[in-house]
């Protein structure tokens, strides 16, 4: 299942064009920003389809009967790019347990890549809603490398991947990689270059996000 977050206007379309535009991508903070509230929007978004229960709550006049979540997700973030985004959901799952992982694409000297898979940090993952972050669903490699590897993990109950901008052809690979996982997108655009980079896309999220980093 993808939805496409845009695709009827609200004020999240209005952020994703901040974040695309490079006259506005000259200040990071708001950039930051703006990722955060996407991930906001998405949570917001992802919590009306999660289990929920009811109890009595005691108000100053009476009892109310509220709906509540049911069980907290885990939210795991690919560093460093996923960060803003991790903290848009952490802002209104604000009782999430938190995974990190560290993926990165290791470039050959021909420009093909193999996605590296280091620093890892999850709870248990056994039964659990996952909600996987990353900016950018580009090629696809690195979220289907860190499904599996979580799958391994444990066993999720459900998986849903937040990206503030993705690609049909990596929405196509991840679904048929991992048929069972729901991709929130911020938007979609339908090009990707021999790079893996996404056009019209926005550039690269975690140098924007946090400065431009050295080629190792
Ligand atoms: N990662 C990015 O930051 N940008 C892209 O376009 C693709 C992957």
């Amino acid at each position: 299942m993808v939805v496409n977050l845009s695709e009827q206007y609200s004020l999240l379309c209005d952020w994703i064009s901040e974040i695309r535009d490079q006259d506005v991508q000259q200040d990071r903070m708001r950039f930051r920003r703006n990722l955060e509230r996407i991930g906001e929007v998405a949570a917001y978004e992802i919590s009306k389809v999660l289990a929920c229960f009811e109890k009595e709550v005691q108000t100053p006049l009476g009892t109310a009967v509220a709906k509540n979540l049911k069980v907290q997700p885990v939210i795991t973030t690919i560093l460093r790019a996923g960060i803003p985004l991790h903290q848009g959901l952490l802002n209104f799952f604000d009782k999430a347990d938190n995974g990190f992982i560290s993926a990165y694409r290791k470039h050959r000297r021909d420009g093909s890549f193999d996605i590296s898979l280091d620093y890892v940090s999850c709870p248990d993952l056994e039964g659990r809603v996952v909600i996987v972050s990353d900016p950018m669903l580009a090629t696809g490699a690195s979220l289907v490398k860190t499904i599996q590897y979580l799958r391994e993990e444990g066993h999720p109950a459900e998986i849903h991947v937040v990206v503030a901008i993705a690609c049909t052809v990596g929405i196509e690979y991840v679904l048929r990689e991992e048929p069972s996982c729901r991709i929130w997108a911020g938007a979609i655009d339908d090009e990707l270059t021999a790079k893996g980079y996404i056009v019209p896309g926005l550039g690269d999220a975690g140098d924007l996000a946090y400065g431009v980093k050295a080629q190792m």
